[in-house]
């Protein structure tokens, strides 16, 4: 589990270019795997080999230009509650404006590290202007030029000097599921009737600390961890009427999970907000199972789950081998059903697959359909292995791996989920040079 660094700031400082330019690097590599349209305001980056999670809080505030103050306070709220530090970006173009101050006193009070960071500092005119900053009272501040790159090595040192060290949370063997969607999709309700009373706690691994995320239960037979999200402890008053707010909150909870309970309300359906959530979970390469919930409020006829499982299927493609369970938390309907889904795709994810398993089925299927030749040379695939990750990831070792295209990629994958249970679990393939 990584930290998270926020990006706050009026519009058009500069927050988004800035952004695009330490995400664009690895984003490029996991778009070429897995071919998503990519949520553009988080991402992952690194730096000096430490990992984080950067969000950009403007990116999610619906037209930006005219952003009106209370949204800004909500964002920078928010950040301040979700975030392990802080980027506050503004303008030398246009120096201290009255909205940066309002940004800057909500910060002052934070005990994070809040790095202020002067934007468009692209000549030595405007480095000697960006001293008018001191004024904000934040004390130091760093200039960059989000346009080059200039300056952002400096804070970067800076900031991942300044990430706490993530304690290794306990190694549990138990799965640890996050009950994620959007607001008022049952959430709450949901983990109330899995959970009932607390008597069914066994312990609360984490305790004091702030981020207190993993319980521990027994219930139905099965133990299991259950990462907080949004709907059992808001620590923010921040009320979530924003896309933002829910996919914010969902990113701390999913990067932490081994499987995301994805709760959604059947009379709203599978829209863009729970799209969002469900991307992030795969792009974090976490299980996933689908539950429609509020099921009880749907007018059924015999074909109702059918339709609306293929509904889905089709957003969510080409990921399509996910479970989709109609659940009811007002009846408790099915929610013993999407508990042991979740430990089945668990048991999926953690699949280990021997490799003589593996090439005594792969090796006979590639000789019959071999990857196309490509500028007249041949592939010749070797042989086969998964990786010792801790999610399902397989290597094809071959002569030429750059000349292997998604499309033959996606073939293989779709013949590991034929021959082993892969249901709930993105799974990668990767072609090695041997
Ligand atoms: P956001 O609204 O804070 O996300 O800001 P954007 O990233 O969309 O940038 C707003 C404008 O500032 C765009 O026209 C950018 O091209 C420009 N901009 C961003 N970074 C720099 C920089 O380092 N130097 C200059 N001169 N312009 C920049
Ligand atoms: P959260 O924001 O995702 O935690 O959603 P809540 O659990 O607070 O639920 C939002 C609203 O939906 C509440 O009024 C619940 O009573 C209602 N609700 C939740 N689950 C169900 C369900 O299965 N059926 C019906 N009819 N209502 C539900």
């Amino acid at each position: 589990m990584s930290n998270i660094v926020a990006i706050v700031g009026r519009p058009n400082v500069g927050k988004s270019t800035f952004f695009n330019r330490l995400i664009q690097r690895r984003e490029a590599i996991v778009d070429a795997v897995s071919g998503v349209t990519r949520d553009r305001h988080y991402g992952k980056t690194d730096w000096n080999g430490k990992e984080f999670s950067l969000i950009d809080t403007g990116g999610y505030v619906v037209g930006s230009d005219d952003i009106f103050e209370a949204e800004i306070d909500k964002q920078v709220e928010l950040a301040i509650d979700e975030a392990d530090a802080i980027i506050f970006m503004v303008d030398v173009e246009s120096g201290v404006t009255g909205m940066d101050e309002d940004v800057a006193n909500l910060l002052r009070r934070v005990d994070k590290p809040v790095f202020l960071v002067v934007n468009k500092v692209d000549n030595a005119k405007r480095a000697e202007d960006a001293v008018e900053f001191y004024a904000l009272g934040l004390g130091e501040y760093y200039t960059v030029a989000g346009i080059n790159g200039s300056g952002t090595g400096d804070l970067l040192d800076a900031v991942v000097a300044a990430l706490p060290e993530k304690e290794e949370v306990e190694e549990s063997e138990l799965p640890r599921f996050a009950v994620v969607g959007r607001p008022n999709a049952g959430k709450s309700s949901f983990i109330n009737a899995l959970i009932g009373e607390d008597r069914y706690i066994v312990t609360d691994i984490a305790g004091t600390t702030r981020d207190a995320i993993d319980t521990k239960y027994n219930r139905f037979g099965f133990e299991f961890n259950l990462v907080d999200t949004a709907g059992i402890r808001r620590k923010s008053k921040v009320k979530e009427d924003l896309e933002f707010y829910s996919v914010m909150r969902s990113v701390r909870a999913i990067e932490h999970a081994d499987v995301c309970l994805l709760v959604l309300d059947a009379n709203r359906g599978f829209d863009g907000q729970v799209q969002n959530i469900f991307w992030l979970a795969e792009r974090n390469r976490k299980g996933i199972v689908i539950l429609v919930n509020k099921w009880d409020l749907v007018e059924k006829d015999h074909k109702s789950t059918k339709e609306y499982e293929k509904a889905i299927r089709k957003q969510i493609a080409p990921f399509t081998d996910v479970p989709i369970v109609f659940i009811s938390a007002m009846t408790k309907q099915r929610i013993y059903k999407a508990i042991e889904t979740a430990v089945e795709v668990y048991q999926n994810r953690t699949k280990k697959i021997k490799t003589s398993t593996l090439n005594e089925i792969f090796l006979p299927l590639i000789e019959n359909y071999p990857p196309p030749a490509y500028k007249g040379k041949f592939v010749k695939i070797k042989y086969v292995m998964q990786l010792p990750t801790p999610q399902p990831q397989f290597a094809f070792f071959c002569n030429l791996p750059q000349y292997v295209k998604d499309p033959y990629k996606r073939f293989l994958e779709n013949k590991l989920r034929e021959h082993f249970d892969f249901t709930g679990v993105p799974v990668s393939v990767y072609m090695r040079k041997k």
